[in-house]
């Protein structure tokens, strides 16, 4: 659940990604593992951390047959007999928490996660079909036509297939936690903006940092507002979560991130991913001097055009963009009788470059 490529500052990538299924050491007693994913963006990135007799995994692939598959594999040739006894997710999208209860459930260890990610998930998976009204005016409003709105009706629901049924119960992580694995204290950091409470995981001797999908090398994180909270801001959780991650994690870490590859330059990329979204800002009250739907604002927010398949990320990230807009005071919206929403720049709006200094 990710998207775009963005340009960025020159990152050092030392390794190259395993094939799927396949184990690469990446640091003492830390493994990269790759699972497929059917989409654009076409794997996920795993770790497994040897834990004493036992094995901690951090996040888990799709819940489908072909993850399922590998996973057989992995344990079967990969674990050296030694089994898996914490299965931790650092949030809960279905690339990541999909194979969770299977885990879980086939070895006997507990899930950990953030109880946000947690309660979200379940949440998520109940979501089925028929599409809440509440959805459909959130999109109409958005300005999406009769046969967007009816694509949306027959998809809803795809969540829960995306995911193995989740425990039914977890162990609880909270940020600044200190959890030993394998004789080490990996600190709990938790970011917001992607997802609700999003752990991350830092190891300070080792100068490693797990950051799930909180800090990506080559893509951004998408930050996007979905109907459950219309007026959400999620992209004020997000600068703020990379500026406290600046502030946290010193720069010589070695990230091990969700998508793309291990990477140095922590403090170069979560600039340019800063800087990224303050020039969307400006594009963006820049295409709102008249009153504009948000679905006439994807060229100034987007590079690519946005076919039916990204038109609920698309939506929600322009709009993630225009709510922080609205909450400063830069821009407000009307809604017309078929309700559907128009935003303007307001004219006295502060200095785009306001975002720097949160
Ligand atoms: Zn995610």
């Amino acid at each position: 659940m990710k998207a775009k490529t963005a340009k960025g500052p020159k990152l050092e990538y030392p390794f190259s990604a395993p094939k799927p299924g396949a184990l690469q050491r990446v640091a003492d007693g830390v493994h990269w593992l790759r699972m497929p994913l059917p989409m654009a963006l076409d794997h996920i990135n795993l770790y497994l951390l040897e834990d004493g007799d036992g094995w901690t995994i951090v996040d888990t692939g799709l819940g489908d047959s072909t993850t399922e598959g590998l996973w057989d594999d992995v344990i079967e040739k990969h674990l050296g007999g030694r089994p898996i006894t914490r299965v931790l997710c650092t949030h809960m999208h279905p690339d990541h928490t999909g194979m969770a209860g299977w885990l879980c459930r086939r070895s006997g260890a507990p899930l950990w996660m953030s109880r946000l990610e947690y309660t979200t998930a379940r949440m998520l998976v109940a979501d089925v079909a028929p599409a809440p009204d509440d959805a459909i005016e959130f999109y109409r409003a958005a300005g999406w036509d009769e046969d967007q709105l009816e694509r949306y009706k027959q998809r809803f629901g795809l969540f829960g297939k995306a995911v193995r049924r989740l425990p039914d119960s977890f162990r609880r992580i909270e940020d600044r936690d200190d959890i030993v694995i394998g004789g080490r204290t990996w600190r709990v950091i938790v970011g917001s903006g992607h997802s609700p409470e999003h752990v991350c995981l830092w190891q300070p001797e080792l100068k490693l940092f797990i950051s799930g999908d909180q800090v990506l090398p080559r893509i951004s994180s998408i930050v996007a507002v979905w109907p459950t909270e219309p007026a959400a801001d999620p992209l004020n959780d997000w600068l703020s979560s990379c500026w406290r991650l600046m502030a946290a994690i010193p720069d010589d870490v070695f990230v091990l991130p969700s998508h793309n590859e291990p990477f140095r330059g922590l403090h170069a990329r979560l600039e340019h991913l800063i800087d990224g979204h303050a020039k969307k800002l400006e594009r963006l009250e820049r295409a709102i001097a008249k009153p504009t739907r948000v679905v006439d604002m994807f060229s100034a927010m987007f590079a690519r055009e946005i076919g039916a398949g990204d038109l609920s990320m698309a939506t929600g990230e322009t709009l993630a963009h225009l709510n922080y807009l609205v909450r400063r005071g830069r821009a407000s919206y009307a809604v017309d009788s078929t309700g559907v929403a128009r935003f303007t720049r307001e004219s006295a709006a502060a200095d785009p470059g306001e975002i720097l200094e949160m």
